[in-house]
């Protein structure tokens, strides 16, 4: 469960990224988030993590409450969600295996454990073939599954994408939908910030569209666009 109360975002420059969001996701729900460059989305998004925090009003996500969130609590809150960029963000100098099990090791799970489930999670990603290689022996379509699968490896409840298609291929971008779908299916919620408009519109989903700091539409099943003026 995401929460947002009256959330407002100022950055030190005046600039108002997020203007009264109050939005409620429930789990298992699949939620694109779409708007121009500038819009909000990322400011959306880095909130639920943590990684910038509102000016004011209040996020819940699952059982924490963001304003009321200590430093030391932030790691617990991070492995509610799995995270996914744009630039796949894997450590150039580690191999598959270590990228995905590195996200394991931190939270003292034994060698056999993480074993397992990196073996298990890039199984699910169909790159089960690929442990010992470097992330730039691979293509960028391989090396957003790799991203992926590391961001499931803690089995979050939560999936975040920001453009996670964005330097992908409309056919790779086709296959990285294909696994997000399927991870959501399994009961993960899935909130992905993205500009591909055939992917919105052929693969129907809620659709939170911002603008310049506002949410202007929120619509089960939407389209890229908002076409419900245009009957
Ligand atoms: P989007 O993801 O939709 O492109 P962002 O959330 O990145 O939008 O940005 C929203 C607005 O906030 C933009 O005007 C952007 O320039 C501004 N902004 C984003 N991050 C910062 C920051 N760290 N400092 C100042 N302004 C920022």
């Amino acid at each position: 469960m995401i929460e947002f109360k009256h959330v407002f975002k100022e950055y030190d420059n005046k600039v108002i990224a997020a203007n009264d969001f109050t939005i409620t996701i429930k789990q298992g729900e699949f939620v694109y988030v779409v708007g121009p460059s500038g819009a909000g989305k990322s400011t959306f998004i880095k909130m639920m993590y943590r990684e910038e925090i509102p000016t004011s009003g209040q996020i819940k996500i699952n059982e924490f409450e963001l304003e009321k969130i200590k430093n030391k609590e932030i790691p617990f809150l991070r492995r509610e969600l799995g995270v996914v960029f744009q630039d796949f963000k894997l450590l150039p100098k580690l191999t598959v295996f270590e990228n995905v099990a590195y996200a394991l090791q931190v939270i003292e799970k034994s060698p056999e454990k993480v074993k397992e489930r990196v073996e298990r999670v890039l199984e699910l990603v169909g790159l089960a073939d690929k442990t010992d290689v470097f992330p730039n022996e691979l293509s960028g379509g391989e090396q957003q599954r790799i991203a992926i699968a590391r961001a499931i490896a803690n089995k979050p409840r939560i999936l975040i994408a920001d453009e996670p298609t964005g330097n992908l291929d409309p056919g790779t971008a086709n296959d990285i939908m294909e696994i997000i779908e399927r991870i959501n299916k399994k009961g993960t919620t899935v909130v992905m910030a993205t500009h591909n408009s055939s992917i919105v519109n052929e693969r129907k989903h809620r659709v939170i569209e911002i603008d310049d700091g506002r949410v202007i539409r929120d619509q089960k099943r939407g389209g890229y666009k908002d076409e419900s003026n245009n009957l």
